[in-house]
């Protein structure tokens, strides 16, 4: 009731899937911005989506990090319904700033910017042993000051306890890893890191990078683009509870796509940068990249040195 009265809601600013978002202020000054995030309950969802709103709101509360949308607080309204009053942002997402080819340009530098920042929110999130698990363009949303930040908490989910089996309907299509796909039901980091590599494909090609319209052909993309999976380089791939032998019965088998595809398709972002996207899409995601070497990759120090935040392209 204190924090409710506190805060003031005023228009309507974005809608998703589980929530309302409304740009608010603090009663106690009118020039001050807060974004506050209504929760949508219907009955019928109650149960799964109010857990959903638990996780996000513990997770944010106990992350600080400049990559991190903050969390100022927390407040219940008419019929339960769970207010979150966050930190806001602006100037939409990046998904906004890809799609709009026309209106915006960036280069490397840029990328390697935008990408920095990702790699440091999700660093942080494994530190703190979060998984994201729903890391995509659109949920990279800036703040005013050029800052990117990791929002969308609603899928975290703790992964402390390794031998917890987790749900594996996560991640939008286009960004979930081939472990996921295939039905593992213990993961790790790992997916947060699969899905990091295809934001990094999808900034430097301007589209989406394995854009499956459904989960086979989601997979078929992985095979065709990234290599098709086999015992061989992911050993007990073909043990996982979906496992669906591709490249089987006559189907062509793709080898793992090596440097030169990945230099003729990404080149922009040098043979560095190549080797940093390659190493985060490994089908095994035991030998994928973890976020601490990731955040350790020469591509960093590498010229070009990344746009200074206040520097990097807005939206037009
Ligand atoms: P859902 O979790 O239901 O998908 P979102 O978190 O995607 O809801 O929020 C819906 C929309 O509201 C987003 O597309 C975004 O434009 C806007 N939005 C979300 N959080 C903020 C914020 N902190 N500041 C400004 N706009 C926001």
């Amino acid at each position: 009731e204190e924090t409710k009265r506190k805060y003031v809601k005023d228009k309507k600013i974005g809608e998703g899937t589980y929530a309302i978002v409304y740009l608010g202020h603090l009663r106690a000054d009118p020039k001050s911005k807060v974004a506050i995030k209504k929760i949508k309950v219907n009955a019928e969802y109650r149960e799964g989506l109010s857990l959903d709103a638990i996780r996000e709101v513990k997770f944010l509360q106990e992350l600080s990090h400049p990559n991190i949308p903050a969390l100022y607080s927390v407040f219940s309204s008419k019929n339960q319904n769970l207010n979150l009053v966050l930190e806001y942002l602006p100037l939409g997402d990046l998904e906004q700033l890809i799609r709009d080819v026309d209106g915006v340009r960036y280069g490397t530098a840029d990328v390697k910017a935008w990408m920095g920042m990702l790699a440091r929110a999700v660093w942080f999130c494994h530190e703190n042993f979060v998984l994201h698990r729903d890391i995509k363009p659109n949920n990279l949303l800036i703040a005013a000051d050029g800052e990117i930040k990791l929002a969308d908490f609603g899928l975290a989910r703790s992964f402390s306890d390794p031998y917890r089996v987790m749900t594996h309907q996560v991640i939008t299509r286009w960004y979930r890893p081939p472990e996921l796909l295939f039905g593992a039901r213990y993961y790790s980091g790992a997916v947060d890191i699969w899905s990091t590599g295809t934001v990094f494909a999808e900034l430097i090609l301007r589209t989406p990078f394995l854009a499956g319209n459904s989960d086979v052909h989601q997979l078929e993309l992985i095979c065709q683009f990234v290599g098709t999976p086999n015992d061989d380089n992911w050993p007990g791939v073909s043990k996982l509870p979906d496992y669906v032998p591709f490249g089987k019965d006559g189907s062509q088998s793709y080898p793992v796509r090596g440097r030169d595809f990945y230099l003729q398709t990404f080149g922009t972002v040098g043979a560095v940068g190549v080797d940093l996207l390659m190493s985060m899409l490994s089908l095994d995601p035991r030998k994928r990249v973890t976020a601490r070497e990731v955040l350790t990759h020469k591509w960093w120090s590498t010229d070009p040195t990344p746009t200074k935040k206040e520097d990097l392209p807005k939206k037009g």
